[in-house]
């Protein structure tokens, strides 16, 4: 007989790692309640050329692409902006903007599988449509730095940019936007002497050869001074300056919004994805050197996809990592609930049906039971619930049944007691509410 294994990058969630991710994903959705994001769902497949058109040369190339049988070129899903991009453009074309949408969705990307890169991963998503205000770029980092409190992160800090610092001075340039676009893929792999390269093979001017190299490394903590810094560098582009004069108004509307956190301010800063038109930022903790989500300003994609000119921002925080992160800071301990079950069991097969009868009650109340199933006499059977992290069990036996009553032992503390049937919901509602657990 084969054994088969895992397609490599793909991975099962077995119940304590998924309970990480409901528990992360809980966590998600208050946060979609309490600033309105309204949760949608879009299919996993999609026309490869709505996903390719704006994705990135990375992305675009490690997508699962692949013809239907009908003929049909569609790929599995690499990220949801596109996707919510498409709805907007059609279904909800003349919905009232602007419009908060919100989704939990697993992606997939043939990337190389290593720590924090899978090839099926889960990114949660805030996406707000219809406005080009700077609050609104304000709001999304304010939801996702609130996300990571409720998660109970401390020291995590925020990178943040604008593409407009880049490609504004590409464009006075005149360098053209498909050679902006593999310059700003080698920026986001940090591959400076690659991107300084490219442009000298552009024949760009000395002066923008060195103000590139210049904001490639202007990047730090002291934001006024990175951002005065970039606009002394930059005072001859326009472009270039409104971006750093709006990022800095993003930030000090996003404290006032009450982010306390440490924002890095990277001036050549750049993301893989081609649709960002103004601010983009990713959320790191010092411990773990990858993002653990990000977001940004996509003003153009709705129109793109034949929709209303909608301007748009929104973050997809990448779950997986989240969990990676949260372990790492110990995050999880007491904080993932479970319940406290109940195992019930029949002492012989003529008790059976009573034991079933009992189980069924306790649910009809709220109370989650199980029946021992397999004919294990007491002795392994309780030890089967103690393996199985039992709270409680209860035994159902011939001279206890006579007088009304069963036995409930605590399988924490081993001891047990007497309880008479009439009495027995009423004694487990008080011992079965949700207790917290640490794993
Ligand atoms: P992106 O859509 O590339 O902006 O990614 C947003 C977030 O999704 C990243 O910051 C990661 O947290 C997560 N992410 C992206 N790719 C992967 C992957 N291959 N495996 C796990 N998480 C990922």
């Amino acid at each position: 007989m084969k054994a088969f294994e895992n397609v490599r990058g793909m991975r099962d969630f077995l119940p304590q790692e998924l309970a990480k991710r409901r528990f992360i994903e809980s966590k998600v959705r208050e946060c979609f309640q309490i600033y309105g994001y309204e949760e949608v769902e879009t299919p996993i497949i999609e026309y490869f050329e709505l996903l390719s058109m704006r994705a990135g040369e990375e992305i675009r190339h490690r997508m699962y692409a692949f013809k239907d049988l009908g003929g049909r070129k569609v790929a599995l899903r690499p990220e949801m902006t596109a996707s919510f991009a498409r709805v907007v453009a059609t279904k909800l074309r003349s919905e009232a903007k602007p419009l908060r949408l919100g989704y939990i969705a697993n992606c997939f990307r043939y990337d190389n599988p290593q720590m924090g890169r899978y090839r099926e991963f889960w990114q949660a998503g805030f996406e707000l449509f219809g406005s080009s205000r700077l609050e609104a770029d304000a709001e999304i980092i304010i939801v996702n730095n609130d996300l990571m409190k409720r998660l109970g992160f401390s020291g995590f800090f925020i990178k943040i940019g604008d593409v407009r610092i880049l490609r504004g001075l590409l464009n006075s340039e005149g360098v053209s936007e498909d050679d902006q676009n593999t310059i700003m893929g080698l920026v986001d792999k940090r591959k400076v002497k690659s991107v300084l390269t490219f442009l000298e093979q552009k024949k760009v001017s000395d002066g923008c050869l060195k103000t590139v190299k210049k904001l490639l490394e202007l990047r730090g903590t002291d934001c006024r001074k990175i951002l005065e810094d970039g606009k002394r560098i930059l005072s001859q582009n326009e472009r270039s300056l409104e971006a750093l004069e709006d990022l800095e108004a993003i930030i000090n509307l996003a404290r006032v919004g009450g982010v306390d956190t440490t924002f890095l301010v990277d001036v050549g800063f750049a993301r893989g994805l081609e649709y960002y038109t103004g601010m983009i930022y990713e959320v790191f903790i010092p411990e773990l050197g990858i993002a653990l989500g990000g977001g940004g300003r996509y003003d153009k994609l709705v129109e793109l996809f034949g929709g209303e000119p909608t301007p748009a921002v929104g973050c997809a925080p990448g779950i997986d990592r989240i969990v990676l992160a949260m372990e790492k800071k110990g995050l999880f301990s007491g904080q993932l609930s479970t319940i406290n079950r109940v195992l019930i069991i029949p002492v012989g097969d003529d008790l059976s049906a009573k034991a079933l009868e009992i189980a069924a009650n306790l649910r009809r109340n709220g109370i989650s039971a199980q029946n021992e199933v397999v004919g294990r006499n007491i002795g392994s059977a309780l030890s089967y619930a103690d393996k199985k992290g039992y709270a409680y069990a209860i035994i159902v036996g011939p001279r206890e049944l006579e007088k009304g009553c069963i036995i409930l032992r605590n399988m924490k503390v081993k001891e047990q007691k007497e309880v008479h049937l009439v009495n027995l919901v009423n004694e487990m509602s008080l011992m079965t509410r949700i207790s917290l657990k640490s794993i």
